[in-house]
């Protein structure tokens, strides 16, 4: 055999490295998925013997098995048993604070947002965003470096700002990580309000967070001059407001002044006529992040969740938030299952998000089947918590090619072992995760947090 030359050989290693990072992005393979159950993540009906093909990264073919033909060389992947949905999406964590054994401003690191990204993705999520909690210059960083190709695969990053009167806005720990950052806008009128809306609108971003709860009294609440100056000038700009409120008549004030999504379900009220007319007239989209409020599911020794914490956290969780549920739980119970559907049925457009990061025990990934299995066990049905987790969500945040398992889109989607459809907490017997077509090494990334400590 012939020496290489040094050229040539340069040559050989840039075309083998162009080969394997367009094969880890999954942009060369032509692959035929068959015999699986297809649920496609719209209102349509699951396929239950289906087929697709990906090429580049895209669903280039879908349909029932036997319908659907396999290009020319195309890998053919038998998934007879299996369940295919499409990947999901989280349209509210608070990014970057979590470190599994310690929480606050101090992790916040490129590297561990990207950590938090790959712990959803290890879950099936393909897209996380980030509300009113990140610093806006390092989020956009990011985001130009992740589009770049820099990081490892990990659910698509994205995030807003957020706003708040002065000392005011997230809650007692998630503001200790924000005033760290200096990262929530402070605004006190309207003029100031729609003055930095317009500093976001020029920098291309497309929304943006406010509070309007004064947390018992103890902290100061935005004025409906201020909310309402920030949504008009958001709605000028094509931006979208997420409006956090709590309380009843907060969450009709936001609901009314046209906040586009509105954040929490109330905790203590039931709906009345008046808030149901207002839904039913507005349609806003709707995040529950009811987990938060839960006992921890770490207490229910689900190996699912478990895997992904330190040994030694999970037994300070345990230790610290495990004891009798508290009294008032079963009366947060009644209330949950008589407004979530009331919340659904009045047009409420509801969407996958968890509030992840928030606290230190409420962490990536886990969280967003957690999400979903409280919504059924508040009277959803399995099919209505799988729109909310997928193309509902791509819609609100406008990703037109992804949400759905459909030609054009692209190949972000999750493999179970068992299907949701018959019971929502088959989410969780994942058996695979792609993204852009590329499976994700989920058991290398396990690996990579066992030997660094980030898991048990
Ligand atoms: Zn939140």
């Amino acid at each position: 055999m012939r020496r290489m030359t040094l050229p040539a050989c340069g040559l050989m290693v840039a075309l083998l490295a162009s080969i394997a990072y367009s094969q880890s992005r999954g942009a060369s393979a032509v692959v035929l998925y068959e015999g699986a159950r297809l649920i496609i993540g719209d209102t349509s009906a699951p396929i239950e013997s289906g087929a697709f093909v990906v090429s580049g990264g895209r669903i280039t073919a879908l349909g029932r098995s036997g319908a659907v033909r396999a290009p020319a060389g195309a890998t053919r992947v038998d998934l007879a048993g299996k369940t295919v949905m499409p990947a999901m999406i989280n349209v509210h964590v608070h990014i970057g604070y979590e470190g599994y054994t310690s929480w606050g401003a101090e992790n916040y690191t490129p590297q561990n947002v990207l950590d938090h990204l790959q712990r959803e993705a290890f879950y099936g999520i393909a897209v996380t965003q980030s509300v009113g909690s990140s610093p806006t210059d390092q989020a956009i960083q990011f985001q130009r470096d992740q589009d770049a190709g820099k990081f490892a695969p990990a659910s698509r990053f994205l995030f807003m700002p957020g706003m708040a009167p002065p000392n005011g806005g997230p809650d007692a720990i998630l503001l200790k990580g924000t005033s760290a950052l200096h990262v929530v806008y402070e605004v006190s009128t309207g003029e100031e309000a729609r003055a930095a809306v317009r500093t976001m609108a020029a920098r291309q971003l497309k929304s943006v967070k406010i509070w309007v709860d004064d947390r018992r009294g103890t902290y100061p609440k935005m004025t409906p001059e201020v909310y309402n100056a920030i949504i008009d000038e958001a709605h000028a700009h094509q931006m979208m407001v997420h409006a956090h409120a709590i309380a009843l008549p907060d969450q009709k004030a936001v609901v009314r002044a046209g906040a586009d999504v509105l954040v929490h379900t109330t905790q203590n009220e039931k709906l009345d006529d008046e808030f149901l007319a207002l839904l039913r007239e507005k349609k806003p989209y709707w995040t529950t992040v009811i987990g938060l409020g839960d006992r921890s599911e770490v207490c229910d020794n689900d190996p699912f969740i478990d895997q992904t914490y330190p040994a030694k956290t999970l037994a300070d969780i345990r230790a610290a938030s495990c004891g009798p549920v508290s009294p008032n739980a079963a009366n947060r119970e009644a209330i949950l299952a008589n407004n979530l559907p009331q919340y659904v049925a009045a047009g409420a457009r509801l969407v996958l998000g968890t509030d992840a990061g928030i606290t230190p025990r409420h962490a990536f990934g886990w969280a967003d089947h957690h999400e979903m299995s409280r919504w059924v066990k508040s009277g959803l049905t399995p099919s209505q918590a799988i729109v909310a987790a997928t193309s509902r969500p791509a819609e609100l945040l406008g990703l037109k090619d992804m949400g759905t398992l459909a030609v054009g889109k692209r190949a972000d989607f999750i493999v179970l072992s068992a299907n949701p459809l018959e019971n929502i907490r088959n989410t969780r017997e994942i058996s695979a995760v792609y993204l852009g077509g590329a499976k994700l090494d989920r058991d290398a990334r396990l690996a990579q947090w066992k030997r660094s400590g980030a898991a048990q």
